[in-house]
């Protein structure tokens, strides 16, 4: 009797042992964190080492995360020199290589501003959203092969959706006039997007956000307002809005709406997930660019403006009407 309690007894430790015991996943921002939840459910334990809100261009590590790095079974990883801050902290505290580099496959786009220097926005094309995901999938089966066709039936059905929203994305920029395909944005974190999806890029910052605005950018931005009558530009959650309302209010545009892009927003906002994210830019990117209220900043005066024509023709038969009636007394 006694042996069969003592027994169960250590079943149940081992149970209990077994239940906690997870995956310990870590992502250098909030995008990757998302997609190893999604595909790692209950048999992982995921955390960031950017705050979600936090700029990863600008990040400076602090003691915390090298607790998390140690403890870390896998660190999911962008790479293309996106997280320059991590490369040193994990050659500090490990020699052991635990990092997953998500772009592997991914084709990287050069900047523009910077010469010799790679775009690390990758994530922005979903395509490379499903290269991202497939890695993650691939790791998680690699270090705990026993939930392997748990893992296999999230991914592929992530995948799916990814595939779904990739569709939604053409469809819906598709609603655009070609001619206001121009997407600006504080820093160049749109050149996947645009590329995938068919929009002209411009920005005031490059692919990094830790440069001044220059005044020969800015000159350009306005002109390039200016020439093609761009009727919005659009701040981003991660960087001060400051500048994109001065270029607003000067060109007496509209702001567009605050996209992300370097970091999901927290769980109660549009840009909850990886997937909620890319579709709240589209939506808001649609939205602002197929509107036909050209440089008038004053939505009342847009709205009232809207009146005027029914206005004049209602006047105009009332008008002809008084006519024919005073003419037959
Ligand atoms: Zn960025």
């Amino acid at each position: 009797m006694f042996k069969y309690l003592f027994l169960s007894f250590i079943l149940l430790f081992e149970m209990s042992f077994a239940q906690t015991e997870k995956l310990k996943v870590l992502a250098t921002t909030s995008m990757w964190a998302d997609m190893a939840r999604v595909i790692g459910s209950d048999f992982v334990d995921v955390e960031t080492i950017v705050p979600i809100g936090s700029d990863p261009h600008l990040y400076e590590p602090i003691p915390s995360d090298v607790q998390k790095i140690i403890k870390a079974d896998v660190i999911l990883v962008n790479g293309l020199t996106f997280e320059n801050w991590l490369v040193k902290l994990i050659t500090n505290v490990s020699e052991k290589n635990k990092s997953i580099l998500l772009t592997k496959n991914v084709t990287p786009i050069s900047s523009i501003d910077h010469q010799g220097a790679t775009d690390p926005h990758a994530w922005m094309d979903v395509e490379n959203g499903i290269l991202y995901s497939t890695e993650i999938y691939k790791a998680l089966v690699r270090l705990d092969p026993m939930h392997e066709r748990e893992y296999e039936f999230n991914f592929k059905t992530y995948k799916k959706q990814l595939e779904e929203l990739h569709q939604y994305i053409i469809s819906s920029i598709a609603k655009i006039p070609i001619e206001k395909r121009i997407l600006i944005t504080s820093h160049d974190a749109f050149q996947y997007y645009g590329k995938k999806y068919g929009l002209n890029l411009y920005s005031l910052l490059g692919i990094s956000t830790d440069a001044d605005v220059q005044s020969n950018d800015l000159i350009e931005i306005n002109r390039i307002i200016k020439e093609k009558k761009v009727p919005a530009v659009f701040v981003e959650s991660t960087i001060n809005p400051k500048i994109m309302q001065g270029i607003q209010s000067e060109n007496k545009i509209k702001i567009g709406g605050k996209l992300f892009a370097d970091s999901l927003g927290d769980e109660h906002s549009e840009g909850s997930t990886y997937i909620n994210m890319i579709k709240h830019n589209t939506d808001v990117i649609v939205s602002a660019l197929s509107t036909d209220e050209l440089f008038n900043s004053d939505s009342n005066n847009a709205t009232n403006s809207k009146w005027i024509i029914p206005f004049l023709i209602v006047f105009y038969i009332v008008s002809i009407i008084s006519l024919i009636l005073i003419n037959k007394k």
